[in-house]
């Protein structure tokens, strides 16, 4: 199975080539392992990937959530989140679910 995840913003990426735009990053699903390559913004997936063991995703989500946690002021409310709306009291977007403890 193959996924693809589209960023919300250009990032960067860098291989042996050099550093490029990073539109989003290509997920393959190797039953095993997951195979993540970075995408450009032209749509072409750059020669770099990693594998991540699939016993370790869990791992490695929870790293990831802690480190948007820590750095929780710096993530964007969604579009159609309530909180954009004048007046309204309470977040229901990404932001919320990922609120430090
Ligand atoms: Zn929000």
């Amino acid at each position: 199975m193959l996924k693809e995840l589209k960023f919300s913003r250009l990032t960067t990426f860098t291989g042996r080539n050099g550093t490029f735009k990073c539109a989003g990053v290509e997920l393959i699903d190797y039953t095993d392992r997951v195979q993540i390559s970075p995408v450009t913004s032209k749509g072409n997936v750059g020669r770099c990937d990693i594998d991540i063991p699939v016993e370790d995703i869990p791992a490695l989500i929870e790293a990831l959530q802690d480190i948007a946690r820590e750095n929780y002021d710096q993530i964007p409310h969604g579009p159609t989140c309530a909180k954009r709306v004048h007046g309204a009291a309470e977040c229901d977007c990404i932001k919320a679910e990922l609120m430090p403890t």
